[in-house]
């Protein structure tokens, strides 16, 4: 067992996540387990993790996909636990990915004004994204993670033994974070995400180990965001539009990593716009990013229909736009302000190259 920071530790196997839970669980009066339809029917049946760590937890499933991230499933859950007999010396335990997560901690967060609870993320972006860093929430309205608390786990356990049974197209918006962490931290990082996303579990465990601590000691810093939290969010105003307009065009929704990943590409060309990075090293890296991560089509998305997302964004001021921009590799400048019209015109070049 390794420690990644003071509520994050990695296991190698089976056997040692059975025995933290084992350890953590006999303190609390009762447990409750969360998880969705498809993370029971795969992991947790194929391990027996269930009953490895308690017969009598009170078991609540839910429908895989962000629809069960809504304040309606919180009421029900909070009615579940509420007649499982739960009460503030509970806990809760959240096996599955970020909606998983999301939808736990928050609930966990406000359920008797708050209980305990422990994250065991089983997809990639959990596990170095959604489950650590304190930010729980659900969705209002069709608009994401409006509603929510910065609520840390307890403990966050993390085997990347887990990623055997996900989808390779889950593994991969996975790894668009993992690249952004890298592009972020620069040096040794963008080395280990060099060749892609790794085959070798061995590979891949470093991976999750490195892009952890760094997401970790950004957190630590600056953990309501304030200000260099907000580094976290390169690739993600462009992303979220994309991931917003494909819900509305005749196709498949995004992943959430294939559209920061196509937000990456917006970013990388803005960056070199507005922020001196070398053109050379944004071009290296938009090869990478649409050689490695099946960018779904963008089915009749405009760049005057992605700015219409754009435009209700938070970070907004009069006609300009905030980005996080990279100077260099490892250098991020947050709330950069940019026209809206430069933004346009490099969604547009995007486009060109993902249609
Ligand atoms: P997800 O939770 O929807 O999981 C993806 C799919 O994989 C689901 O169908 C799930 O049932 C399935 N699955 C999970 N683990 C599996 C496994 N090991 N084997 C087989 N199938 C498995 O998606 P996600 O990408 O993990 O998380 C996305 C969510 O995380 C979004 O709601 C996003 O807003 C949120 N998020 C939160 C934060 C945060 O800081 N709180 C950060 C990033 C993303």
């Amino acid at each position: 067992m390794i420690r990644l920071s003071d509520n994050v530790l990695m296991v190698n196997d089976m056997a040692g996540l059975v025995s933290r839970l084992r350890r953590r669980i006999p303190g609390f009066a009762s447990v409750g387990v969360l998880t969705d339809r498809n993370v029971e029917e795969t992991v947790i049946e194929q391990t027996g993790l269930l009953q490895k760590i308690s017969s009598s937890a009170h078991m609540s499933v839910v429908k895989p996909g962000e629809a069960s991230k809504s304040l309606t499933v919180v009421e029900q859950l909070s009615q579940e636990w509420l007649e499982a007999g739960m009460d503030r010396n509970s806990l809760i335990i959240n096996i599955g990915g970020g909606v998983v997560s999301d939808l736990g901690g928050f609930a966990a967060s406000i359920f008797k004004r708050g209980i305990r609870f422990i994250n065991i993320p089983t997809t990639l972006l959990s596990m170095i994204d959604a489950s650590v860093g304190g930010k729980t929430g659900v969705n209002l309205g069709g608009a994401k993670n409006q509603i929510g608390t910065f609520s840390r786990a307890d403990e966050v356990i993390i085997w990347t033994g887990f990623l055997k049974w996900l989808p390779s197209r889950e593994l991969k918006s996975g790894f668009a974070e993992c690249l952004k962490h890298a592009f972020l931290q620069g040096g040794e990082a963008l080395r280990l995400v060099n060749h892609g996303l790794p085959a070798d579990p061995a590979t891949l465990a470093s991976l999750v180990e490195a892009s952890v601590k760094f997401k970790d000691s950004v957190v630590n810093a600056d953990l309501y965001e304030i200000g260099q939290r907000k580094i976290l969010n390169f690739g993600h105003t462009v992303g979220h539009a994309f991931e917003s307009a494909s819900l509305l065009a005749n196709a498949e929704p995004w992943l959430h990593g294939e559209a920061v990943a196509a937000g990456m590409l917006v970013a990388l060309r803005l960056s070199v716009r507005v922020a001196g990075l070398s053109p050379d090293f944004a071009a290296k890296w938009e090869e990478f990013i649409l050689n490695n991560f099946s960018i779904p089509k963008t089915c009749g998305m405009t760049s005057m229909s992605l700015m219409q997302f754009l435009r209700y964004d938070k970070k907004n001021v009069g006609n300009s736009l905030r980005f996080v921009l990279l100077k260099e590799p490892g250098m991020p400048l947050f709330d950069q302000e940019i026209a809206a019209e430069s933004v346009r015109e490099e969604v547009e070049l995007v486009l060109s190259l993902l249609s």
